[in-house]
């Protein structure tokens, strides 16, 4: 099976429940970015999330 990224949102707010898994690490750290900005009001570079967010699984 392939590895796919995941962000558990609840790992890093206890009160958000939003979850992203993809295959696809780009598509994967582009939602993520949005999901930050729009519901968080945090901006992260593509770095930042690969680095701190993403796990891999
Ligand atoms: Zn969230």
């Amino acid at each position: 099976m392939a590895d796919a990224y995941k962000l558990d949102c609840e790992s890093e707010s206890a009160d958000c429940r939003f979850i992203i898994q993809s295959e696809n690490e780009t598509e994967a750290i582009e939602l993520a970015k949005k999901h930050m900005q729009e519901d968080h009001g945090q901006d992260y570079s593509d770095d930042e999330l690969r680095e701190a967010h993403l796990q891999v699984v």
